[in-house]
Order: structure tokens, then sequence, then C-alpha cells
């Protein structure tokens, strides 16, 4: 019988995977799944009705970048938007997970931002098409050290933030989510079944704006950790 490798007609790509603090060993993605809207300032500032519910939707896996990543500026746009959000890791997933099991299926928790094409966001959502160019393009989902439940537990509030430059952007707190972790994972275990190795960024606060070539942007969620990325010029 061949090797796993020898039964593939190209060389399998990379397997995506996160750093872990602490460890010299890594958590490798599945599928990274977003909530569209979840904390009501940004809501507001989007000019949506706080009381629609939130949504959800996915960026490819090889869209992670570690911590201290030069971020390409992508193409297409003019207007790309930092989003600062507490990203879930999965080690379990399931069907119809019951509100109660779902911390279970929590492996750890880290500081990540939904880089977004808003321009081109924004032009699909008014055309009435997916949002993919706004959303999943490469590099579009940096994501710091994850830290484990067993060292940090599951926090439920705690300052979230991301200046430019030094400058504050985004300031909000945890506890300002409309739907919680556990809410997340129960509503979007009804709509796929989940697994191990899935992650969740959970959504941004207010305070989302434009990101340039030069800018260093520097997140920090309190009890979970931090994340800093530069964004670096277009790709020649
Ligand atoms: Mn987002």
């Amino acid at each position: 019988m061949p090797a796993l490798a020898d039964s593939y007609v190209i060389p399998p790509p990379p397997r995506p995977a996160i750093a872990v603090a602490g460890s010299d060993k890594t958590f490798p993605v599945r599928r990274i799944w977003c909530v569209g809207r979840n904390y009501e300032e940004h809501i507001r500032e989007m000019g949506h009705d706080v009381r629609d519910p939130p949504f959800f939707f996915a960026k490819p896996a090889d869209a992670i970048v570690p911590d201290g990543t030069r971020v390409p500026y992508p193409s297409l746009t003019k207007d790309m938007h930092h989003e600062v959000e507490l990203v879930v890791a999965l080690k379990s997933g399931g069907r119809n997970i019951a509100l109660d099991r779902a911390l279970d299926c929590i492996y750890g928790y880290g500081v990540g931002i939904d880089l977004t094409r808003r321009d081109l966001q924004i032009a699909s959502r008014d055309m009435k098409r997916p949002w993919e160019i706004g959303k999943a393009f490469d590099a579009s989902a940096p994501c710091g050290p994850l830290q484990p439940t067993s060292k940090i537990g599951h926090p439920s509030k705690g300052r979230i933030a991301l200046t430019a430059n030094g400058e504050v952007r985004q300031d909000g707190d945890l506890a300002q989510m409309i739907w919680n972790v556990p809410e997340i994972i129960v509503k979007l275990s009804e709509m796929v079944e989940l697994a191990a190795g899935d992650i969740i960024m959970t959504g941004t606060p207010s305070g989302v704006a434009a990101t340039v070539p030069g800018d260093k942007l520097e997140c920090e969620i309190e009890g979970v950790g931090r994340l800093t990325v530069t964004i670096a010029p277009p790709p020649a």
C-alpha cells in the first residue's frame, strides 16, 4: 500500500495551523466561521438595525496568518478595514449542540482580525452577491497564539481593543456581544456539523476603519492575549 502522500496526484497543500501559547505544538485549522453582526455599536456604525439577528459567513482555512505577519495590502480594494475579534477554537463538534454542552467543545481562545475589503463587501451586498470577494481573501485572518481553556477558562467579559500606530481605533468589551459564545456554537451547529479544528471569529466591536500599508495594528483581549500585524505594500 502506498504511503498517504503518494496517493495524491499533486503534493497535498500544507494544513493551516495556529500557534498555541506556551507550546511547541500547533492547532490545525479545519474551517473558519465568522459572525457577521454581534456588537450593537458596530451594527449601528454599519447602518443596520440592531434587532436583526447575527448571521454567519466563512473564510478559507489558509487565510490564517500568525502574529507578527506583514500582511500584504490586498488587490482590488481601496478600503480595507480591520475588525478585531475573539477567536474560538473547537476541539470537538457535532450537530445541534445543546447550550449546556457548547463550552465543552472549546479547546481555547485567541485574538484575531477579520480583515475586510469593505468597498467590495458593500458592493457585493448591494448587488445581492456572495461576500467572499470582500471577506475571504489571502491572509485575511491574522490570528495570535491560542490560550487553552485549561489555562484561561472561558472569557465572557474583558476589554477587546485595537490600536493603529498607537492610536486607539476599537475599544469594546466581550460582555457587549449580542450572542455569547455558547449561543454562537449552538446556532452554527444547527446550520452545519461542527468538528475539531473549526474556529469561529465572534464579531467585532465598533471602531472599524481603513488600514493602509505601513500601519502597525496591535490588538489585545483582556485575559486572552495579543496580536500584532503590520500592513505591507501590495506584492510587486
Ligand atoms: Mn467581522
